[in-house]
C-alpha cells in the first residue's frame, strides 16, 4: 500500500512553476494575480494569506485586496471591472464564502473568463464539459495531477465519484472521462452507495462528512483519494475516509491532511502562468 505523498509532489510541481516563471520573467513580464477576500473569516483569512506566499515563492506577483465586511457588492464588482482591465493582472479571484448581502454568482461572473483562474464562470465550466479546458478547476485538477504522478490506470477503469458540487464533484468526473475512465457520480440521493464505492478502481470522495467511507466501503487494491477536508470534534482535521481501515484494502490513498489540499493552490499557481500566457500571447 502506497501513501499518496500530497506535499512531496506539490513541492515537485511548484518547482517546475518557479523555473517557468523565472523562463517567462526573461522574455516579458511575470504573472500577476489578484485574490479579493470580503470579511474577516479566520478560515478564509489562511487560505488568502496561503496563495499569496505560494505566489511570492513561485516568484509570481500577488496583490491581496482585503475589504471590509459591510462592501456594497456594486463597490466590489468596481474593483472587480478595474482588475479585469489591468494588464499586469492575469487572474483574478474571490474568496469564498461572500457575505449574504453579495451575490457570489454575479460577482464571480463578472471576472473576465480570460482572468477566471478558479474556472468558475459559465464559459470555462463548459469548455471543461465540451472537453476543452482554458483553466482545469484546481482541486480536481490536482487530484488528476495526484493520481497521473502515481501511475494510477484510469483508461478504462471503473472511476466512482462522490458528491456533484460544482467545484469538485462535476469536474471531477468531466476530467476523469477526458481520459477515458468509465465514471459514476455518486450523491446524497444514491441508492446503496456500498455498491458503487465497492465497484470503484479508483474512488474519489468530496462529501464533506468525516470517516464517512470505511474499509468494507473499498474495492481491495482500489486507489482512494480523498478531498474532504472536515473537522472531528476535537477540532483535528480530517478527510472523508477513515484512514485506518481503507490504508488496509486500498493499494494507494490520499492521506488529510498532505494529500489533495496541497495542490490546490499549486493549480491556482499553474493556471495563473497559463492566464499569462494566453494573454501575452506566447506559447501555452
Ligand atoms: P458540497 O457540500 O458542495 O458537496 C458535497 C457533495 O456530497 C454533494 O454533492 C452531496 O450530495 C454529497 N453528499 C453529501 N452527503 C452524502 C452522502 N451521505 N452520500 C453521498 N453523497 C453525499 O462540498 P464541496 O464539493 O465543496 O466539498 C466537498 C469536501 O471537499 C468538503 O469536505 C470540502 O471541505 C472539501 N474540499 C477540499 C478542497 C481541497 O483543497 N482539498 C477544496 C474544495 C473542497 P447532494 O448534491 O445530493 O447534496
Amino acid at each position: 500500500m502506497t501513501v499518496i505523498d500530497g506535499r512531496a509532489i506539490s513541492a515537485s510541481i511548484r518547482n517546475e512553476i518557479k523555473a517557468e516563471v523565472a523562463k517567462m520573467k526573461e522574455r516579458g513580464p511575470v504573472p500577476g494575480l489578484a485574490v479579493i477576500i470580503v470579511g474577516d473569516d479566520p478560515a478564509s483569512k489562511v487560505y488568502v494569506r496561503n496563495k499569496g506566499r505560494a505566489c511570492e515563492e513561485a516568484g509570481i506577483y500577488s496583490e491581496i485586496i482585503e475589504l471590509p465586511e459591510k462592501t456594497e457588492q456594486g463597490e466590489l464588482l468596481g474593483i472587480i471591472d478595474k482588475l479585469n482591465a489591468r494588464a499586469g493582472i492575469n487572474g483574478i479571484l474571490v474568496q469564498l464564502p461572500l457575505p449574504r448581502h453579495i451575490d457570489e454568482k454575479a460577482v464571480t461572473a463578472r471576472i473576465l473568463p480570460e482572468k477566471d483562474v478558479d474556472s468558475f464562470c459559465d464559459e470555462n465550466v463548459g469548455k471543461v464539459a465540451v472537453g476543452a479546458p482554458r483553466f482545469l478547476p484546481c482541486t480536481p485538477a490536482g487530484v488528476m495531477e495526484l493520481l497521473h504522478r502515481s501511475g494510477a490506470c484510469i483508461e478504462g477503469c471503473e472511476c466512482v465519484v462522490i458528491g456533484r458540487s460544482n467545484i469538485v464533484g462535476k469536474p471531477m468526473a468531466m476530467m476523469l472521462l477526458k481520459e477515458n475512465g468509465t465514471v459514476t457520480v455518486c450523491h446524497s440521493k444514491t441508492k446503496n452507495l456500498i455498491e458503487h464505492t465497492r465497484r470503484a478502481d479508483i474512488l474519489v470522495s468530496a462529501i464533506g462528512k468525516p470517516k464517512f467511507i470505511t474499509g468494507e466501503m473499498i474495492k481491495p487494491g482500489a486507489v482512494v483519494i480523498d478531498v474532504g477536508i472536515n473537522r472531528t470534534p476535537d477540532g483535528k482535521i480530517c478527510g472523508d475516509v477513515d484512514f485506518d481501515s481503507a490504508a488496509k484494502v486500498a493499494s494507494m490513498i490520499t492521506p488529510v491532511p498532505g494529500g489533495v489540499g496541497p495542490m490546490t493552490i499549486t493549480m491556482l499557481l499553474k493556471n495563473t502562468i497559463t492566464a499569462a500566457k494566453l494573454q501575452n500571447d506566447t506559447n501555452v
